[in-house]
Formats: structure tokens, C-alpha cells, sequence
């Protein structure tokens, strides 16, 4: 089948380029050491951390998978973060990862939210883990490229929402550890808004593990 297939689509690595396969082992080396625990400048108030660095194939991974259509490369990262999440984890505590607001619009054109799908995959790996898509950005907010951190923050602000009707599920879950998962961070910006946000909901982030950071 994969042969096939890459007679109709090429197949490369979304990391080097590497013809043959999505996601080469040495790509993949590069997400695979302990998170890096990183200091943005608009501090969450929780621990934040990320599999790589926002460069070389982890960033033109994060890219592809969101802005190429690259949907085959959510595996390989899922997993990746999934190994991050283990690594971080306390243990016997059950995990709950809430993927950060992605804006709706964008992630329709991009055939789905590329976090939560990463997301979803981490959770399959491990036990005692769930994903629960809880927040969202409410409609209207501008894509943030191009604009300054300032900016940033007043664009994000008060735009973080909860889905109240995914908060029954959660009932469920006796203490977890709770993680936003995103694919990179960078001002910590939104990692920030979301954490403020959930917490008036009674939804205690713990930590914020991205997949890419600076
Ligand atoms: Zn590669």
C-alpha cells in the first residue's frame, strides 16, 4: 500500500526531506531527549516545557503538519509527545491533556485542529490519559503571525472560551495531572490566557508541554 501510495504522493520526511518515509529516525531524535523546561516571556505560572527546540525539523515538522496538510506527520509527533508526557508525568496519577485553542476557521481549512489530533495520538499511547478539546477561541480572533507580543496578548485577551458542554466528562477523572499541549510556544501567550481561563473553571493546569520552543 505504501508503495503504492508513493507512486501517487511522494513520500518525504516532513523533518530533512528524506524521501521514503514521513518521519526519519534521526528527525525524530531530535524530539526524543528529556523536555526542555522553557521561560517565556509572558510567564503561565505553571512549569513550561517542550520536546525540541522552535528550529530545524521540529519546526518545519510543527509547520507542515498545520500549514501543509501534513496530516500523517500528527502520528510521529503524537508520539513523540506522548514519550515528553511520560517522561513528565507524576506517577499513578491519571493525566488529562487539553490541546490549546486553535482558531476554529483555520483549523476547518486545514481539515481539523492539528493539536488535538496530535494530542489524541499521545493519549492512545499512555495509560490513564485523556484529551478533552475544552477550550477554544472564540470566533473573530486574527491569526497571530505578524503581530508584535503586545498585540498578541490583546488579540488573545478574554478570547480563550470554555466549552462548558465537555465539562461533565470530566467528572470522571479523580484528580488528574492536568497538561496543555501545544505545538510551539513561543511569547507564551496563549499558553498564559489558556491557563487563566481554565482555572476559573476549576480546571488546574499543571504543566504546559509544547512540541516546539524557544
Ligand atoms: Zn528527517
Amino acid at each position: 500500500m505504501r508503495t503504492l501510495l508513493d507512486l501517487i504522493l511522494p513520500v518525504e520526511c516532513g523533518g530533512c526531506g528524506l524521501p521514503g518515509l514521513p518521519w526519519c529516525p534521526e528527525c525524530a531524535s531530535v524530539l526524543d531527549g528529556p523536555p526542555i523546561r522553557l521561560r517565556p516571556r509572558t510567564d503561565p505560572g505553571v512549569p513550561c516545557w517542550a520536546l525540541g527546540p522552535y528550529a530545524g525539523p521540529g519546526r518545519r515538522a510543527v509547520l507542515a503538519l498545520k500549514e501543509r496538510g501534513r496530516r500523517d506527520l500528527a502520528a510521529p509527533l503524537g508520539y513523540a509527545l506522548a514519550r515528553g508526557l511520560h517522561r513528565l508525568r507524576a506517577p499513578g496519577r491519571p493525566l488529562l491533556l487539553i490541546p490549546a485553542p486553535g482558531r476554529a476557521a483555520a483549523a476547518r481549512r486545514r481539515g481539523g485542529d492539528p493539536v488535538a489530533r496530535t494530542a489524541t495520538v499521545a493519549a492512545g499511547w499512555l495509560p490513564d490519559c485523556r484529551m478533552a478539546p475544552l477550550l477554544r477561541s472564540r470566533h473573530g480572533t486574527r491569526d497571530s503571525v505578524g503581530l508584535t507580543p503586545a498585540q498578541r496578548r490583546r488579540n488573545l485577551a478574554t478570547r480563550v472560551v470554555v466549552r462548558p458542554e465537555l465539562l461533565p466528562a470530566l467528572s470522571g477523572t479523580a484528580n488528574p495531572q492536568v497538561f496543555l499541549v501545544d505545538d510551539v510556544l513561543t511569547t507564551g501567550a496563549t499558553a498564559t490566557e489558556s491557563v487563566r481561563v481554565a482555572r476559573r473553571y476549576r480546571i488546574p493546569i499543571h504543566d504546559v508541554l509544547v512540541t516546539c520552543g524557544t
